[in-house]
């Protein structure tokens, strides 16, 4: 599989983006839904009082005139008439006021806004509202009529009719009007309050989902990346060794255990010959293959405390912890044979590989790995210069 993808597909950043703006979208747009209904029950609000206002004043009014037209019988004062008249014409107007809705809705052949306790309340009896309101009006028109000829005692019958029919049939049933106007908005306001206190919660789950089924995962994810990087810093892709920068730590180390326990430690330092040739002949793949067979080979006749790395192109270096330098001579030698012998199946490689290899020990004086690695390397270097395909010991 391609390094890239696997990157790509263990990658955090990549399924986080994603994940979180999902989200916060989801988020976002139940929060643009609280904010609508709140709005929304805010503007119910308003106009619920005004219904319920406008509905007490109607039921005001309507007492209002029938005094105010029992005054102009005392007083016969043009005022007391003036206002009698206009607190009408309020009452009037905010009986269509109150209908203009269902009036609408009723001349586009739409069902009326009103619901079905206040449809009864306007248009069927006992209380019938539609109809007293005209009928107050007319009965109060009526009294007007009567009190402006003269003041003929048998008039009085009448006033009292208006009268009676404000206090029994009107104030009842603007009451019931208030109390339905009243009894309708705290419902819905309650049901949306419901609703809203529902979407919060879901935003609370949202959250919490996204905490235990997108954070907790994706910080796992993360740490495994995190591990999958440490460790490709330290390995090598084609062959699976360690690579140079892991020497360093390593030769550090053994060095230190080297000086401790005053034990021996070894190097080897190995080179494929005529790689370059290799490679142009048979091309890159192959030459790959090659690279990849002596790294097996070397892992394999390793110990497991001794450790492997691929110092670069074609070249490998193996760390010997308690390793004379005969016995590290000894395992050079092994190694060789077994690239030889690996290479020789012409079925597989088109030519036998050899490997050349320079050995040298750590002198406990020395401070780093730095000294022994140059004397295995100039060890090798004169296994080339003999020849090639051979293991040369260093000595000064
Ligand atoms: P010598 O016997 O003196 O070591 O000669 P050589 O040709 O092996 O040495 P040289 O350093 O001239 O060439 C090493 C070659 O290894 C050069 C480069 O093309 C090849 N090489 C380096 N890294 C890789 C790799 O990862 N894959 C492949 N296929 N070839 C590589
Ligand atoms: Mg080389
Ligand atoms: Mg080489």
């Amino acid at each position: 599989m391609d390094v890239t993808k696997i990157k790509r597909s263990l990658n955090p950043n990549h399924i986080m983006a994603w994940s979180f703006s999902i989200s916060l979208f989801f988020i976002a747009a139940l929060s643009v839904v609280v904010y609508f209904m709140i709005e929304h029950t805010v503007d119910k609000q308003s106009e619920s009082s005004k219904y319920i206002n406008i509905s007490g004043q109607q039921r005001m009014l309507s007492q209002r005139v029938v005094l105010l037209t029992l005054e102009y019988k005392l007083r016969k004062s043009a005022e007391v008439k003036k206002q009698a008249l206009d607190s009408l014409l309020i009452l009037k107007k905010k009986h269509m006021f109150l209908l203009s809705n269902h009036a609408l809705a009723i001349s586009k052949g739409l069902p009326s806004p009103l619901s079905a306790s206040l449809y009864n309340l306007y248009f069927s009896e006992p209380h019938n509202i539609s109809e007293k309101v005209p009928k107050f009006v007319s009965l109060v028109g009526d009294d007007w009529q009567s009190n402006d000829a003269n003041d003929n005692v048998s008039n009085v019958k009448l006033e009292m009719a208006s009268l009676d029919f404000a206090k029994n049939e009107l104030l009842i049933a603007f009451d019931t009007a208030v109390s339905q106007y009243e009894y309708e908005s705290t419902t819905e306001i309650k049901n949306l309050l419901a609703v809203q206190k529902a979407i919060l919660l879901l935003i609370v789950l949202v959250v919490l989902m996204e905490g235990v089924f997108i954070i907790k995962p994706l910080l796992a994810k993360s740490e495994k990346f995190a591990e999958v990087l440490q460790k490709e810093a330290n390995v090598d892709y084609l062959t699976g060794l360690l690579n140079r920068r892991s020497f360093e730590i390593l030769s550090t180390q053994a060095i230190a255990l080297s000086q401790r326990y005053e034990s021996e430690l070894s190097i080897l330092y190995i080179d494929i010959d005529n790689f370059k040739s290799y490679n142009d002949k048979y091309g890159h793949k192959k030459g790959d293959s090659v690279i990849q067979l002596v790294s097996a080979v070397v892992k394999k006749n390793a110990r497991h405390s001794d450790s492997v790395f691929r110092f670069g192109g074609e070249e490998f270096v193996v760390l010997l912890p308690k390793t004379s330098d005969q016995e590290a001579v000894q395992l050079a030698e092994k190694i060789s044979m077994k690239v030889s012998e690996a290479t020789s199946d012409r079925q597989k490689f088109d030519e036998c590989i050899t490997i050349s290899c320079g050995v040298s020990s750590y002198i406990h004086q020395e401070k780093g790995p730095e000294a022994v690695l140059k004397r295995a390397d100039d060890a090798l270097y004169q296994a080339k210069n003999s020849g090639r395909n051979k293991v040369i010991l260093f000595s000064s």
